[in-house]
């Protein structure tokens, strides 16, 4: 697994892009194997801050307790993000602990709810070349730059533990038999540690937020290979057939933005910065001439 290196929290945020300028696309489905589909994702706007928000939960629970758990997460977070005008960092950390309390409290009325719980992952995009990702479990953010994938969360499981410490490659937890036993949830407890990884962003990256449905079934040179696709709609697509090809063992979320692509920066003839330096250069080199000739 390869996380992002920690940084440092810097206010060298640049304006990348506008949020209605980026390509989003969500898909999601039962897998071939299981009988209800405990996913549940959300995508939500902030107008006025020009915020985008995505969130991925990966339910857990006997009875309907997976499905509710994930959908209460979403509520949750929307709910949160729709009414906080907190920073992203804060925002998402105050959305999660929203969700964890809610899915505890409502499991602990209802006995057929009882020890609930979902995985999140969440991803703010403001615009700015800097935000943060917030997870609990093993549901995964990932960016994809330049045709190369990284994982931008370690998942909080069992075998994501014995990754981090070099004791299993990332291959080989996604086939162990323990892979699905993750360490922390929304809300099966009162609290819950909230992990929160700040990223930075380029014009073309492609971030992806899934459940472990398409992580578990797919090496991540496969989930590379399917986001540098064109369309994220087909993108999306096709990522859950290639999880379905694969077995579709369990419920698969996927989540895509993609960032605007850079401007060209020109002039209105599309000429290059470089020639035009030289252009004005020699111009003005020739005005001195011209003036030296004059006077
Ligand atoms: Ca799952």
């Amino acid at each position: 697994m390869t996380s992002e290196p920690p940084t440092v929290a810097s206010s060298d945020t640049t304006e990348l892009f506008a949020a209605e300028d980026l390509l989003i696309a969500s898909a999601t489905d039962i897998g071939r194997v299981r009988s209800v589909n405990q996913d549940s994702y959300g995508q939500f706007d902030d107008a006025v801050r020009g915020y985008r928000l995505l969130f991925v939960a990966d339910g857990m629970g006997g009875h309907r307790g997976g499905e509710v758990a994930s959908q209460l997460a979403v509520k949750s977070v929307a709910e949160v993000f729709e009414s906080s005008a907190a920073q992203p960092d804060d925002l998402l950390r105050s959305a999660f602990e929203a969700a964890n309390l809610e899915i505890f409290e409502t499991a602990s009325q209802d006995p057929e709810l009882a020890g609930m719980g979902t995985t999140g992952v969440g991803l703010i995009l403001t615009g700015e070349s800097r935000t943060w990702i917030a997870h609990v479990g093993d549901s995964r953010a990932y960016r994809l730059r330049g045709g190369s994938l990284i994982q931008l969360t370690a998942d909080h499981s069992v075998v994501g533990e014995l990754v981090q410490r070099g004791q299993l490659t990332p291959e080989q937890a996604r086939v162990h038999p323990q892979s699905n036993e993750i360490l922390r949830a929304l809300g099966t407890q009162a609290g819950v540690e909230v992990e929160l990884t700040d990223v930075d962003i380029e014009p073309g990256d492609v971030f992806l937020l899934c459940s472990d449905g398409l992580s578990g079934m797919l090496p991540d040179s496969r989930i590379a290979d399917a986001l540098s696709g064109k369309e994220p709609e087909q993108v999306a697509a096709s990522l859950v057939e290639l999880a379905n090809e694969a077995g579709g063992m369990d419920n698969i979320t996927v989540q895509i933005a993609v960032i605007p692509s850079a401007p060209e920066v020109s002039t209105p003839g599309g000429m290059p910065s470089v020639i035009r330096w030289t252009l004005a250069l020699a111009l003005f080199a020739s005005a001195l001439y011209c003036a030296s000739r004059v006077f």
